[in-house]
């Protein structure tokens, strides 16, 4: 049984430890050590990285009980590690402490909800970035912010934070969070006055090294609430890249960085109020064009300026002059929209034709066709001048 050095100090990074079995697996040469301070996969958490002697820790999962430490299978590694090889540990503390302020993060908040709202934690993912959770009740936006506002106050606090290795007896008298059957001795996690919880993971010692706790996201999840908040080094990460946007746009709006929002709806109803402007100018000016157009067979047009509406009423409008059809082609980026009509043929054919040549989408009835096709305007052009 190897001892798990992470269950009573969380700040251990270095380590002496000795391999007391090995074997390969795929790649990986798997080892399993009298002592290790790496903490493996498991209750939401992803393993900790870092090095044994000279080779990376690749991973490390609990499998049956045993903690693997996988490194590469490699000629130089076969040759250190043997039975019995005496090493040096050393775990990615970086990522560790990153770990450990959200693994923290997540029981304040965990905690807080619950004593709040009664609400349980049934879901957990502590990734690379941010962590969520989901509440078995429903939070609205004043519940996030009340709950938000008394977690970073916990934080503040700077509570001592307590792994407690409770007897059977003493057990039974406490009141916890994640009530799994765990076999052995149950491991519990204090923070004094928040929370209480069943958990194997490490934690910081004192909650005012968690630093900050930031909601990032919340939505309704299957009848509760899924939250993502990121804590410490990573939400101040995150804050700063935010406060760069919001910055970029106060320059680009030349609006104060407290008032972007009200600026960018601004220029959205500018582009609008243009677009609008655009269509009936350009509606006008296609209007023209078409009374030029002489009768034909066949009346093929190309133009970026056909947009949305503007297509199919120009494309009716030139009905009348073919005796065959009128074809009419908006190309915007990859994709091409057509509308095509006549009064003397039956389209449909033509259609079917048009989106099987050029993976489209579209159909309608005998006398007009619409849709949208991906490929070049000089393939679509050989393509309907040929019919
Ligand atoms: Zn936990």
């Amino acid at each position: 049984m190897t001892e798990k050095l992470f269950d009573t100090d969380s700040y251990i990074t270095e380590f002496e430890c000795k391999v007391i079995d090995l074997y390969t697996e795929d790649n990986f040469l798997c080892l399993i050590l009298d002592r290790t301070a790496f903490f493996p996969e498991g209750g939401g958490q992803t393993c900790d990285k870092g090095w044994l002697n000279s080779a990376n820790v690749e991973n490390v999962q609990n499998i049956g009980g045993n903690i693997i430490h996988f490194v590469e299978n490699s000629e130089e590694n076969v040759k250190m590690f043997t039975v019995g090889s005496v090493l040096s540990g050393k775990i990615d503390f970086k990522k560790r402490f990153s770990d450990m302020q959200q693994h923290t993060g997540e029981h304040i908040f965990s905690g807080i909800v619950h004593s709040l709202y009664g609400y349980n934690n049934v879901g957990f993912h502590l990734g690379t970035e941010v962590v969520t959770l989901d509440f078995d009740g429903e939070l609205k936006e004043d519940d996030v912010c009340k709950v938000e506002n008394l977690v970073n106050k916990a934080v503040w606090d700077n509570l001592e934070i307590r792994v407690l290795f409770p007897s059977d007896e003493e057990l039974s008298s406490i009141d916890y969070r994640s009530k799994i059957e765990i076999e052995g001795q149950t491991r519990l996690v204090e923070i004094p006055g928040v929370d209480m919880c069943a958990c194997c993971a490490p934690h910081v010692k004192f909650t005012g090294e968690v630093g900050i706790i930031e909601v990032v996201n919340f939505e309704r999840y299957k009848g509760g609430t899924r939250l993502s908040i990121l804590c410490g080094e990573r939400a101040l990460a995150d804050i700063r890249h935010k406060l760069n946007e919001n910055r970029r746009i106060s320059v680009l709006t030349k609006a104060k960085q407290s008032d972007t929002a009200v600026a960018v709806e601004r220029l959205l109803e500018e582009n609008e109020r243009l677009k609008y402007e655009i269509n009936g100018l350009n509606r006008r000016f296609l209007e023209g064009e078409a009374e030029k157009i002489e009768p034909t067979d066949k009346i093929i047009i190309f133009d970026s300026r056909l947009k949305d509406k503007l297509l199919s009423d120009f494309t009716l409008s030139l009905m009348e002059k073919a005796s065959e059809f009128v074809a009419c082609f908006c190309p915007d980026g990859d994709v091409i929209k057509y509308c095509i009509a006549s009064k003397t043929i039956d389209l449909r054919p033509l259609c079917k034709e048009l989106n099987t040549a050029f993976s489209g989408r579209g159909g309608g009835r005998p006398e007009i066709v619409q849709g949208s096709l991906t490929a070049t305007e000089d393939a679509v052009r050989a393509f309907i001048e040929a019919k």
